[in-house]
This record gives structure tokens, sequence and C-alpha cells, in this order.
């Protein structure tokens, strides 16, 4: 039985962390449509889980990893903006934060010091802002 689920699954994409996110998906659907008993959330799950199996028994591998590359990218960036901002939040009494208006790049400058002329040390484009 294990032999003949090696012998399937060879040549085949398998589970990664994208199938994974899915499943819990699946998971959370399923219990709320048991507790609601609202079909659609049903159907949902239902749908969500064929694609997962689906995807994991696909045998477009470079397709599913390059799927699973863009979640994984995705994931990391928000990880990297959240990180961001409670670096930021746990500054936010020495410091007040800016964007600049030309290029977007944020700048830390001390706080209290009034107006003061920010210089972007990205674009070196000049800004005028109340500390
Ligand atoms: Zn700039």
């Amino acid at each position: 039985m294990k032999e003949k689920l090696q012998r399937f699954m060879a040549g085949r994409y398998g589970a990664d962390q994208l199938s994974r996110v899915y499943l819990g998906i699946t998971l959370i659907f399923l219990v709320i449509s048991m507790f609601t008993r609202f079909m659609p959330f049903y159907w949902v799950a239902l749908v969500l889980l064929i694609y997962t199996y689906y995807r994991m028994f696909s045998k477009n591998i470079s397709k599913m990893y390059a799927q699973n590359q863009r979640f994984l990218n995705a994931r990391y960036r928000r990880v990297a903006k959240w990180d961001a901002f409670k670096k930021r939040w746990a500054q936010r009494r020495e410091y007040r934060f800016f964007k600049c208006p030309t290029c977007k790049q944020r700048v830390r400058v001390p706080k209290g010091k009034g107006k003061i002329c920010i210089t972007c040390p990205r674009c070196h484009h000049d800004f005028i802002k109340r500390s």
C-alpha cells in the first residue's frame, strides 16, 4: 500500500506551505459551516479542498513551485512590514518617522527639535517637517 502511494506520487508535486495554508482555511470553513449550517461555506471548503489536492497531485511541478514561491514572497513581505512597524512603534517616543515625498524612503528624525529640514538619505531631496 505504501509502495503504491509512493509510485503514485512519483513525478507529482506533493504538499508545500501554500497547500498547508489552503488546508487550514478549508478546515476553518468546514467548522464554520458545521456550526452555522450555512451551506456556501461548505461548498467553498469543498472546492478549496479539491483544488489543494489538484495542486498536490499535479505533475506541473514548476508551475506549482512558482505559485508557492509567490506565496512565500508575499508572506515574507507582510512579516517584514509588520516587523518594521513594531520597530517604529517601539521608538515612537524618541523619534518621528516621515516618508520622503519624492522616493517614499522612510526617514527617522529625533523628536522635539522644532521645524527642521530633512535631507533624504536615498535621493538627497530636502523637505521641511516639524519634528
Ligand atoms: Zn528620497
